[in-house]
Protein backbone atom coordinates (compact mmCIF):
# COMPACT_ATOMS: atom_id res chain seq x y z
CA UNK A 1 0.00 0.00 0.00
CA UNK A 2 1.17 3.73 -0.64
CA UNK A 3 2.36 5.54 2.39
CA UNK A 4 -0.21 7.55 3.99
CA UNK A 5 -1.01 9.47 7.16
CA UNK A 6 -4.39 9.94 9.56
CA UNK A 7 -5.51 13.49 9.38
CA UNK A 8 -3.87 15.13 11.97
CA UNK A 9 -7.43 16.06 13.85
CA UNK A 10 -8.03 12.56 14.24
CA UNK A 11 -4.55 12.01 15.44
CA UNK A 12 -5.43 14.42 18.28
CA UNK A 13 -8.47 12.79 18.74
CA UNK A 14 -7.30 9.44 19.36
CA UNK A 15 -4.36 11.10 21.78
CA UNK A 16 -7.03 12.44 23.42
CA UNK A 17 -8.92 9.10 24.07
CA UNK A 18 -4.99 7.59 25.04
CA UNK A 19 -5.07 10.78 27.70
CA UNK A 20 -8.37 9.96 29.42
CA UNK A 21 -8.04 6.39 29.46
CA UNK A 22 -4.44 5.26 29.47
CA UNK A 23 -5.16 1.61 30.19
CA UNK A 24 -7.79 1.33 27.09
CA UNK A 25 -7.95 -1.65 25.32
CA UNK A 26 -6.22 -0.97 21.91
CA UNK A 27 -7.77 -4.34 20.21
CA UNK A 28 -10.36 -3.25 18.13
CA UNK A 29 -8.37 0.30 17.65
CA UNK A 30 -8.12 1.03 13.86
CA UNK A 31 -7.32 3.85 11.05
CA UNK A 32 -6.30 2.59 7.89
CA UNK A 33 -8.65 -0.01 6.00
CA UNK A 34 -7.98 -3.12 5.49
CA UNK A 35 -8.60 -5.38 2.26
CA UNK A 36 -11.88 -5.58 3.46
CA UNK A 37 -12.55 -1.87 3.69
CA UNK A 38 -10.30 -1.28 0.32
CA UNK A 39 -12.59 -3.20 -1.47
CA UNK A 40 -15.17 -0.53 -1.12
CA UNK A 41 -15.89 2.85 -0.69
CA UNK A 42 -14.53 4.24 3.34
CA UNK A 43 -12.80 6.99 5.04
CA UNK A 44 -10.16 4.27 6.15
CA UNK A 45 -8.79 4.20 2.57
CA UNK A 46 -6.31 6.50 1.63
CA UNK A 47 -7.35 9.22 -0.05
CA UNK A 48 -5.38 9.70 -3.02
CA UNK A 49 -4.28 5.82 -3.77
CA UNK A 50 -8.02 4.06 -2.46
CA UNK A 51 -11.60 4.48 -2.57
CA UNK A 52 -13.05 7.33 -0.48
CA UNK A 53 -16.60 9.18 -0.82
CA UNK A 54 -14.60 12.23 -1.29
CA UNK A 55 -11.93 13.86 -2.91
CA UNK A 56 -10.29 16.55 -1.29
CA UNK A 57 -7.98 19.95 -1.97
CA UNK A 58 -4.93 18.79 -1.45
CA UNK A 59 -2.44 15.63 -2.83
CA UNK A 60 -1.49 14.42 0.48
CA UNK A 61 -2.49 10.98 1.13
CA UNK A 62 -4.92 10.43 4.14
CA UNK A 63 -6.74 8.53 5.79
CA UNK A 64 -9.75 10.23 7.54
CA UNK A 65 -11.55 7.88 9.72
CA UNK A 66 -10.36 5.80 13.04
CA UNK A 67 -11.89 3.11 14.94
CA UNK A 68 -11.71 3.17 18.86
CA UNK A 69 -11.98 0.41 21.16
CA UNK A 70 -15.04 0.58 23.33
CA UNK A 71 -13.43 -0.58 26.41
CA UNK A 72 -11.81 2.22 28.13
CA UNK A 73 -10.98 0.60 31.28
CA UNK A 74 -11.64 4.02 33.61
CA UNK A 75 -14.48 3.30 36.50
CA UNK A 76 -17.17 5.89 35.70
CA UNK A 77 -16.40 6.44 31.85
CA UNK A 78 -18.03 4.46 28.82
CA UNK A 79 -17.70 5.27 25.22
CA UNK A 80 -21.27 6.01 24.82
CA UNK A 81 -20.69 8.98 27.26
CA UNK A 82 -17.81 9.93 25.27
CA UNK A 83 -19.85 9.79 21.84
CA UNK A 84 -22.99 11.45 23.38
CA UNK A 85 -20.39 14.02 24.53
CA UNK A 86 -18.79 14.58 21.23
CA UNK A 87 -22.38 14.80 19.64
CA UNK A 88 -23.76 17.34 22.22
CA UNK A 89 -20.67 19.57 20.84
CA UNK A 90 -21.12 19.15 17.31
CA UNK A 91 -24.88 19.61 17.80
CA UNK A 92 -24.12 23.08 19.19
CA UNK A 93 -21.89 23.92 16.33
CA UNK A 94 -18.85 24.16 18.76
CA UNK A 95 -17.11 21.36 16.78
CA UNK A 96 -17.15 21.28 13.40
CA UNK A 97 -14.34 18.54 12.29
CA UNK A 98 -16.94 15.31 12.19
CA UNK A 99 -18.48 13.93 9.42
CA UNK A 100 -20.11 11.24 11.22
CA UNK A 101 -19.98 9.06 14.20
CA UNK A 102 -20.75 5.28 14.02
CA UNK A 103 -21.50 3.44 17.56
CA UNK A 104 -23.78 0.41 18.56
CA UNK A 105 -25.70 0.03 15.96
CA UNK A 106 -25.94 3.57 15.34
CA UNK A 107 -25.13 6.56 13.07
CA UNK A 108 -24.69 10.29 13.58
CA UNK A 109 -23.52 12.27 10.49
CA UNK A 110 -23.33 16.27 10.11
CA UNK A 111 -25.78 16.21 6.99
CA UNK A 112 -28.49 14.80 8.61
CA UNK A 113 -27.99 17.62 11.73
CA UNK A 114 -26.45 14.56 13.90
CA UNK A 115 -30.07 13.18 14.34
CA UNK A 116 -29.54 9.41 16.14
CA UNK A 117 -30.37 7.19 13.01
CA UNK A 118 -30.36 3.42 13.11
CA UNK A 119 -27.04 1.95 11.78
CA UNK A 120 -27.32 -1.56 9.54
CA UNK A 121 -24.34 -1.80 8.49
CA UNK A 122 -22.73 -5.51 8.72
CA UNK A 123 -20.64 -4.65 11.49
CA UNK A 124 -23.12 -3.08 14.12
CA UNK A 125 -19.76 -1.63 15.77
CA UNK A 126 -20.27 -2.71 19.48
CA UNK A 127 -16.75 -3.44 19.64
CA UNK A 128 -15.60 0.04 18.82
CA UNK A 129 -16.46 3.29 17.86
CA UNK A 130 -16.02 5.12 14.21
CA UNK A 131 -15.09 8.69 13.73
CA UNK A 132 -15.11 10.12 10.79
CA UNK A 133 -13.95 13.59 9.51
CA UNK A 134 -14.06 16.11 7.86
CA UNK A 135 -12.32 16.20 4.08
CA UNK A 136 -11.85 20.49 4.39
CA UNK A 137 -8.57 21.41 4.52
CA UNK A 138 -9.09 23.30 8.03
CA UNK A 139 -10.67 20.97 9.25
CA UNK A 140 -8.76 18.05 8.89
CA UNK A 141 -5.49 19.73 9.86
CA UNK A 142 -7.01 21.67 13.29
CA UNK A 143 -5.22 20.14 16.18
CA UNK A 144 -7.34 22.08 18.88
CA UNK A 145 -8.67 20.52 21.70
CA UNK A 146 -11.47 17.46 21.31
CA UNK A 147 -12.33 18.53 25.08
CA UNK A 148 -12.22 14.60 26.19
CA UNK A 149 -11.13 15.73 29.28
CA UNK A 150 -14.68 17.31 30.10
CA UNK A 151 -16.33 13.91 29.08
CA UNK A 152 -18.62 13.13 32.11
CA UNK A 153 -17.30 10.24 34.57
CA UNK A 154 -19.80 9.15 37.56
CA UNK A 155 -18.20 9.21 41.05
CA UNK A 156 -17.02 6.36 42.04
CA UNK A 157 -17.02 4.78 45.47
CA UNK A 158 -13.79 6.30 46.34
CA UNK A 159 -14.65 9.72 45.12
CA UNK A 160 -17.72 9.83 47.17
CA UNK A 161 -15.61 8.49 50.12
CA UNK A 162 -12.80 11.86 49.52
CA UNK A 163 -15.60 14.30 48.83
CA UNK A 164 -17.30 12.98 52.61
CA UNK A 165 -14.22 13.13 54.59
CA UNK A 166 -13.13 16.50 52.85
CA UNK A 167 -16.97 17.66 54.24
CA UNK A 168 -16.39 16.77 57.51
CA UNK A 169 -12.85 18.23 57.44
CA UNK A 170 -14.29 21.66 56.28
CA UNK A 171 -16.84 21.34 58.87
CA UNK A 172 -15.32 20.61 61.96
CA UNK A 173 -13.06 23.25 60.87
CA UNK A 174 -15.52 25.93 60.19
CA UNK A 175 -16.98 25.27 63.55
CA UNK A 176 -13.82 25.46 65.45
CA UNK A 177 -13.32 29.48 64.15
CA UNK A 178 -17.35 30.11 65.31
CA UNK A 179 -16.34 28.12 68.74
CA UNK A 180 -12.49 30.31 68.86
CA UNK A 181 -14.44 33.19 68.13
CA UNK A 182 -17.78 33.33 69.78
CA UNK A 183 -16.15 31.33 73.23
CA UNK A 184 -12.47 31.56 72.98
CA UNK A 185 -13.05 32.20 76.66
CA UNK A 186 -13.52 28.44 77.19
CA UNK A 187 -10.83 25.76 77.38
CA UNK A 188 -10.28 24.13 74.88
CA UNK A 189 -11.87 23.79 71.46
CA UNK A 190 -14.12 21.49 69.48
CA UNK A 191 -11.45 19.70 67.39
CA UNK A 192 -9.68 18.78 70.87
CA UNK A 193 -12.97 16.75 71.20
CA UNK A 194 -13.27 15.44 67.45
CA UNK A 195 -15.62 13.19 67.43
CA UNK A 196 -18.20 14.72 69.64
CA UNK A 197 -17.98 18.44 68.56
CA UNK A 198 -22.32 19.11 68.06
CA UNK A 199 -22.54 17.10 71.60
CA UNK A 200 -20.07 19.10 73.08
CA UNK A 201 -21.51 22.17 72.18
CA UNK A 202 -25.06 20.94 73.15
CA UNK A 203 -23.38 20.16 76.48
CA UNK A 204 -21.33 23.37 76.90
CA UNK A 205 -24.74 25.73 75.65
CA UNK A 206 -26.12 25.88 79.19
CA UNK A 207 -22.65 27.34 80.40
CA UNK A 208 -21.28 29.34 77.40
CA UNK A 209 -22.95 32.09 75.73
CA UNK A 210 -26.16 31.72 74.57
CA UNK A 211 -25.52 32.89 71.05
CA UNK A 212 -23.22 30.39 70.14
CA UNK A 213 -25.66 27.59 68.82
CA UNK A 214 -27.64 29.81 66.51
CA UNK A 215 -24.32 30.72 64.87
CA UNK A 216 -23.40 27.20 65.17
CA UNK A 217 -26.52 26.60 63.09
CA UNK A 218 -26.17 29.10 60.39
CA UNK A 219 -22.52 28.24 60.33
CA UNK A 220 -23.33 24.72 59.68
CA UNK A 221 -25.94 26.03 57.37
CA UNK A 222 -24.11 28.27 55.07
CA UNK A 223 -21.25 25.62 55.02
CA UNK A 224 -24.09 22.93 53.86
CA UNK A 225 -24.85 25.90 50.75
CA UNK A 226 -21.25 25.73 49.56
CA UNK A 227 -21.07 22.20 49.93
CA UNK A 228 -24.29 21.80 47.74
CA UNK A 229 -23.08 24.25 45.60
CA UNK A 230 -19.32 22.27 45.16
CA UNK A 231 -21.36 19.22 44.90
CA UNK A 232 -22.98 20.70 41.72
CA UNK A 233 -19.87 22.07 40.23
CA UNK A 234 -18.44 18.46 40.55
CA UNK A 235 -21.47 16.52 39.05
CA UNK A 236 -21.77 19.40 36.28
CA UNK A 237 -18.41 18.81 35.21
CA UNK A 238 -18.06 14.88 35.66
CA UNK A 239 -21.42 13.33 36.48
CA UNK A 240 -24.56 13.04 33.70
ZN1 LIG B 1 -14.33 2.34 11.14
Amino acid sequence: MASWILVPCLVKLRSEFNAIAPNRDRSSDGSVGDSAHQSSQSDHNPDETGNVPIRDADRVNEVHAIDVDVDLRVPGLSMEKVVQFLLTRCRSGAEKRLRYIIFNRRIWSASSGWRQERYTGANPHDHHAHFSSSYASNLEAATASWHLEDVPVALTADDKKWISAEIAKQVKAQIDDIWAFNVGRSTGTPSQRADSVLVTANVRAGSVANDQLPKLRDAVEQLSQQVVELTQQLTAGRSS
